[in-house]
């Protein structure tokens, strides 16, 4: 990304961007509960992606409950980064505007982590959009040492391959535990000089659920998974979704984010359960998300 693109981004996007479009709440930010730390203060940085439109993004409960554990750790924080409506994204072309988080209007590459929930397949392309409007190549081998770590997340990180010549590493099942490993990985391995593949090969030694394409060579017959095989000696090729077990305890959002404009979802969510009994076949929650988990509200 060009430097004088990602200055002074915020009264670019004041002064290029809001006036342009049809909803410009849904950029501004600055809603009650948004979380906004001091970047100084910080030693890693989170972009919360999500591909999709603002209204959506604020009406899932993954993210906010990841927003709030990210930014309840000392030192590390988390904005949120959505995917812009079209006609902010045809400004933002025209501009040479870089996609930006709300909070802070910082562009996608000046974070150290850029996290996508991926919730949904006919969102993937949403997914190489953002990466490139926020001035990355859209390929993991064609970024470089510099650019961010990009890690997918979520309910389709169980079906990841399709995706995977275009994000660093997977984390699979749970986030709200997994996440807190990581950046304390990501840490550690900073402090010891580590480059971008040894801090991905240490952590896919480390946790079973996390999975690194680039570390794996997958044949195919046809579309069928044919054979994986790992490029590191002694790296295990099996990954497991991580659970949390402690249910009960696991993070709620507590301190939900209200939006200015009207989400898909106008209420305040609570999960009670992880996983679903109905345990029908063609339903990924029902294999996924086990063991069922309930939590007394
Ligand atoms: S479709 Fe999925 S969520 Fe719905 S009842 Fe079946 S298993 Fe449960």
């Amino acid at each position: 990304m060009n430097q004088k693109n990602i200055d002074n981004l915020r009264s670019r996007v004041e002064s290029e961007l809001l006036s342009r479009v049809r909803r410009p709440a849904r950029y501004i930010g600055g809603e009650v509960n948004q979380v906004k730390k001091d970047w100084s203060a910080c030693d890693i940085t989170v972009a919360l992606c999500f591909p999709d439109a603002y209204e959506l993004a604020m009406s899932h409960t993954g993210l906010a409950v990841l927003y709030e554990v990210l930014n309840d750790l000392d030192g590390v924080l988390a904005e949120r980064v959505f995917s812009p409506w079209g006609d902010a994204e045809q400004v933002m072309r025209e501009r040479a505007l870089p996609l930006f988080s709300l909070e802070s209007k910082k562009g996608l590459s000046q974070f150290d982590l850029v996290g996508f929930s991926l919730n949904a397949e006919l969102c993937y392309t949403n997914v190489l959009n953002m990466l490139d409007l926020g001035g990355l190549a859209v390929r993991s081998v064609d970024r470089l040492e510099t650019d961010p770590l990009v890690i997918g997340g979520g309910g389709m990180a169980n079906n990841c391959e399709p995706i995977s010549p275009f994000i660093d590493a997977f984390v699979l099942g749970d986030g709200e535990e997994s996440v807190v490993e990581l950046v304390g990985h990501v840490r550690k391995a900073r402090a010891a000089g580590l480059t971008k593949r040894e801090l991905l090969l240490a952590a896919a030694r480390t946790f079973d659920w996390f999975y690194v394409p680039g570390l794996y060579e997958v044949q195919y017959d046809g579309p069928v998974i044919k054979s994986i095989q790992t490029l590191e000696e002694g790296l295990e090729v099996r990954r497991s979704n991580a659970v949390v077990k402690d249910y009960e305890s696991a993070p709620a959002c507590m301190r939900p984010i209200v939006p200015f404009i009207e989400a898909v979802h106008e209420r305040v969510s609570v999960e009670i359960m992880r996983g679903c009994p109905g345990r029908c076949r063609f339903c990924q929650v029902s294999f996924c998300k086990r063991p069922i988990r309930h939590r007394s509200v």
